[in-house]
């Protein structure tokens, strides 16, 4: 029988570990945490934050592996009327639709944006800089970075359609991503999988191959390699409850600058207490920006979606998160060219900076197939890339 350790018990770790475990392996998960899901934990008490993700995408490969196992459990749907109250800032006000310009790139027919030019002049040539700068900070919901216009333009573009696609992409687990990972580790408990909590390694084990299932930062440090680097976002997260008001958006995005809030009770109103909202806001940070510079722009787009938020607020929380919201592709470079999953010795890395496609923690689940199929010598494994 095959032996496995995988470090790491969040979203990557439990997915190589089941897809191990699934062909006989004897898989060993090592968390260095007392619970398991990494950045896709959710917070617990009256509001129920998460850290990381709050969409799954269906149109990712994740998607249809959870479903065959049965794994993505109850959604919370977004009712119409809610969605209808979607608003995107431009020229500092709001509106309901895109700016005419915008709706050149989003487009099925839009032509294929290449790899090595920046996504702004490229957009600027097909729908004027106008549009193409309000279509960049719009992809900016998946992407967490400050200047989404200066990345690969191929890089933007498949974002900026996912997050744009009808009948929407995204989805919502019920209750958090929390309940999604409860399920993956019963999952795996169920297959024999041996779980370690609060078990943070710090050498590599060497009597099995090894899944690095963490932050690239974290993998970087453990194995001693200066060269597991990758560009990331940094964005301030602002979370806060205020008490319901008719009226109030369900989701602002700035087309002026990045940035996009978002009340998560508008399709799940159990995340907050009854009578409260639940609003989770993101805006991507420059260098040399502070929180207090991102705090100050979700509360003017806050001013605008949620009139008398301030005097409503029952809860509020704010932080920055640096490289933790997956890789992002700068001009003439793509996924392939990220730090490679084999590292050579029986250790593989998998997580969301490194070379896999896919949007966020599809990056990690594509990783994870990778890095197992390549650990067991398991060419039948669905590696499916996009
Ligand atoms: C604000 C924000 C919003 C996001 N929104 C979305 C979204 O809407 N949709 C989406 O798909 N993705 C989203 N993401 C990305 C998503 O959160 C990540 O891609 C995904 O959760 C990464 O999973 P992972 O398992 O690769 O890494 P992690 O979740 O970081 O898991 C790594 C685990 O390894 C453990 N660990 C680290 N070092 C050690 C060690 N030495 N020994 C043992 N254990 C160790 C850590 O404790 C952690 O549990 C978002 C991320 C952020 C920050």
């Amino acid at each position: 029988m095959h032996r496995i350790t995988v470090i790491g018990g969040g979203f990557a770790g439990l997915t190589a570990a089941i897809t191990a475990a699934e062909v006989g392996a004897e898989v060993t998960v090592h968390e260095a945490h007392h619970t398991l899901g990494g950045r896709a934990r959710t917070a617990e008490g009256p509001y129920r934050t998460n850290e990381g993700p709050h969409a799954l995408y269906n149109g990712g490969p994740h998607w249809t592996w959870l479903k065959q196992r049965d794994l993505i459990g109850p959604l919370a749907p977004l009712p119409p009327l809610e969605a209808a109250r979607l608003r995107l800032r431009h020229h500092g006000v709001l509106r309901r639709t895109p700016p005419f310009p915008m709706l050149k790139l989003l487009r099925r027919t839009a032509r294929q944006a290449p790899v090595d030019a920046d996504f702004l002049t490229w957009a600027t040539g097909v729908a004027g800089e106008e549009g193409a700068r309000a279509a960049a900070n719009y992809s900016a919901v998946a992407l967490f970075h400050h200047d989404p216009g200066s990345l690969s333009a191929a890089f933007v573009q498949e974002r900026l359609r996912r997050a744009t696609k009808l009948p929407p992409e995204a989805h919502y687990p019920r209750g958090g991503w929390a309940t999604l990972i409860d399920r993956m580790a019963a999952r795996a408990w169920n297959l024999g999988v041996r779980i370690e909590t609060l078990s943070r390694v710090d050498t590599l084990p060497t009597d099995t191959p090894v899944v690095v299932a963490t932050s690239l930062d974290a993998a970087r440090r453990l194995l001693q390699d200066s060269s597991l680097t990758w560009p990331s976002g940094r964005t301030a997260l602002v979370d806060l409850a205020v008490r319901t008001r008719r009226g109030d958006a369900f989701a602002v995005s700035d087309l002026d600058t990045p940035g996009w809030l978002e009340r998560f009770t508008a399709q799940d109103h159990g995340l907050a207490p009854a009578g409260e909202q639940l609003i989770q806001g993101q805006i991507p940070l420059a260098p040399g920006e502070s929180k207090a510079d991102g705090t100050a722009r979700a509360e003017q787009l806050l001013d605008l979606g949620f009139p008398g938020w301030r005097e409503r607020v029952t809860w509020r929380r704010e932080s920055v998160a640096g490289g933790r919201t997956g890789a992002v592709d700068p001009p003439g470079t793509s996924w392939r060219d990220r730090p490679a999953v084999n590292r050579g010795d029986g250790v593989y890395l998998a997580g969301d900076q490194v070379a896999a496609p896919g949007v966020l923690s599809e990056v990690s689940f594509n990783s994870a197939l990778t890095a197992v199929s390549l650990a067991l010598g398991r060419r039948e494994l669905d590696l499916k890339h996009a």
